[in-house]
């Protein structure tokens, strides 16, 4: 980033950042409170809140006060606050990630001050900056703000009255992490003053950790105490165990795409492929088309024994009932007109290591005669073969139909189901896993900006929101093939929009609900014109492109005052703000 000396006047300040009227929504320069606003979406049929594409949980102030409490009861008020400052500092780092992935390359001290913005969003203080001036370059660093109406002081003082001591100690602690995030060093802010201990207003100041007097009294709060690591290194072997293994699957293929997800029933299905990997046990994958079966096997498979000898994947569904066998278990020379050499099958292929079987339920009667018996007495017999080959393979199979209904139906053998249905795993569709979304949308922007030679910054605030709402028929697979698809759209430099990803006939059901006007939720328009807008859209002609660079230009070196950067391009500040608000630059 840019090496930006900043010292602004107060008028400046309140400018850009809004001193707490709500007319000041609108004000300053990107991202403004409106802009965080709209990052804000509410998809109560889902039971979840999205702040752009992290999941947020709504609740009442007076519940953290009593959590607050349980926890000084029963921790004692040092570990308490410890535990808090963490807790505040790993939000505020997470929103410090999530303002400077959403407007990159931003003027940095317009940036920074999404941080406070957040925070008075989030409905916690009300943050007004009394002095600010940071240097990124040198690390240099100095705040100091005002904290008008903290949440947390409300509730310090309704459970303990006012004391002698600061209260506000995740908000500290979110402070500390947002700007060590925004920082890349770690900053730490006290609060000098603090309603709890009787002061009429909160005042915080923020400095570089090796900057203070006795830093170790702050840091004796940011890091866990010596309890606290007793406690991680009783679970340490479970958790060490399990990653020391993923590790040395890792090494041993590096090539092989990780599992992506957090979500509970994925985390649950990690689980099962964890605990049966090591065993040589047949894995039965359930699950629609896309949601991942084939990655999983081969998660499966790089954390077993067998992780050295080869994974072999064959489709059933994709192969001719005709030529099923000659693929499976290969043929000898002669056995029938045109099988002039003999060759292996998959099984013999396999050998030592993984088969996946995947779309099981296509599979010819003969064909599952043949698997069934490969699977009871662990040999194989080539098409037109005469001779027992022994095989020594872990057969994992899939299917994305109910194989009891296919045996209810006579189209799958009973005998061989049971044989399969050792260790059942389900996937779930992407839309019963909505929280992974995100981390999928991550993965795959990367992974197809490497793979197209793009760079491009992200996803517009309703993308996400389309995308954390669409219903997804396809799963994964279609997730991956929007994002690649809205890579190879987007114009260089910009952020992926909505029309850019649904261009082929998906239907968007919209409902979302969103912060309108009056601070009342509203069915979110970003998807209500969706349809319209990816019908009506054309690339952004590059005359508007030059025009935009022209006013972004002009705003830097007026440091984001409108009506300076308007001065200078000879224009009106209401011309300057409508202009560059509908070219998406303020
Ligand atoms: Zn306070």
């Amino acid at each position: 980033m840019a090496k930006t000396p900043t010292r602004l006047s107060l008028a400046e300040l309140q400018d850009r950042i809004g001193a707490g009227s709500s007319a000041d929504i609108d004000e300053g320069a990107s991202p403004t409170l409106r802009e965080l606003t709209e990052t804000l979406s509410f998809s109560p049929g889902d039971g979840r809140i999205w702040l752009n594409d992290q999941r947020m949980v709504l609740w009442r102030s007076s519940t953290y006060g009593a959590m607050r409490r349980e926890l000084i009861a029963s921790l004692g008020q040092e570990q308490a606050r410890s535990l808090i400052t963490r807790v505040g500092y790993t939000a505020g780092a997470r929103d410090a990630e999530l303002v400077m992935r959403m407007w990159p390359g931003g003027d940095p001290a317009n940036v920074f001050h999404a941080g406070p913005r957040m925070h008075k969003l989030e409905g916690i203080v009300r943050p007004e900056t009394i002095s600010f001036e940071f240097d990124i370059g040198r690390g240099d660093f100095f705040a100091d703000f005002w904290w008008h109406d903290s949440s947390e002081d409300d509730e310090h003082i309704a459970a303990f009255g006012i004391g002698t001591e600061p209260a506000c100690w995740m908000q500290v602690g979110y402070a500390s992490g947002y700007a060590s995030a925004f920082m890349g060093k770690l900053i730490v802010y006290r609060e000098i003053a603090c309603r709890s201990s009787g002061a009429e207003v909160c005042r915080i100041v923020g400095r570089p950790a090796d900057q203070w007097d006795n830093p170790e009294l702050d840091l004796h709060y940011f890091t866990p105490d010596a309890s606290a690591e007793r406690v991680r290194r009783s679970f340490a072997p479970a958790i060490s165990e399990v990653s020391r293994r993923r590790l040395a699957a890792k090494d041993a293929s590096s090539t092989a795409p990780e599992l992506i997800g957090i979500s509970s029933s994925f985390s649950a299905a990690r689980h099962l492929i964890e605990r049966v990997a090591p065993t040589q046990a047949t894995v039965l994958f359930t699950g629609p088309s896309g949601a991942g079966k084939e990655l999983f096997a081969q998660t499966l498979h790089s954390i077993s024994p067998r992780a050295a000898a080869p994974f072999i994947a064959i489709n059933c569904a994709a192969i001719p009932d005709t030529l099923i066998e000659s693929e499976l278990f290969g043929v000898d020379r002669g056995a029938f007109t045109g099988a002039t050499e003999s060759r292996a099958g998959r099984f013999e292929r396999a050998k030592g290591g993984t088969l996946f079987l995947d779309e099981m339920a296509s599979l010819s009667l003969v064909a599952q005669g043949k698997l069934l018996r490969a699977l009871q007495e662990r040999v194989i017999e080539r098409v037109g073969g005469q001779k027992l080959i022994p095989v020594d393979v872990r057969v994992v199979a899939a299917s994305n139909v109910d194989l009891r209904d296919e045996v209810a139906a006579r189209r799958f053998r009973e005998d061989l189901f049971f044989r399969l249905n050792v260790f059942p795993i389900a996937l779930p569709p992407l839309k019963e896993r909505r929280d992974d979304i995100p981390l999928f949308m991550e993965a795959f922007l990367r992974r197809y900006c490497e793979a197209h030679g793009r760079d491009v910054p992200g996803f517009t605030p309703r993308a996400v929101q389309a995308l954390l709402q669409y219903d997804f028929p396809g799963n994964v697979r279609e997730l991956q093939n929007l994002v690649e698809r809205g890579v190879i759209m987007v114009a260089p430099d910009e952020p992926i929009d909505v029309h850019h990803l649904f261009r082929g006939g998906e239907h968007l059901d919209a409902h979302g609900l969103e912060l309108g006007t009056g601070g009342r939720l509203t069915e979110s328009p970003a998807l209500r014109n969706v349809d319209q807008d990816a019908k009506s859209a054309k690339p952004i002609a590059a005359s508007s492109r030059k025009e935009a660079a022209t006013y972004r230009k002009a705003l830097v070196a007026a440091r984001y005052n409108i009506a300076e950067a308007a001065r200078q391009l000879g224009l009106t500040r209401a011309q300057m703000a409508y202009r560059a608000k509908r070219l998406g630059i303020l």
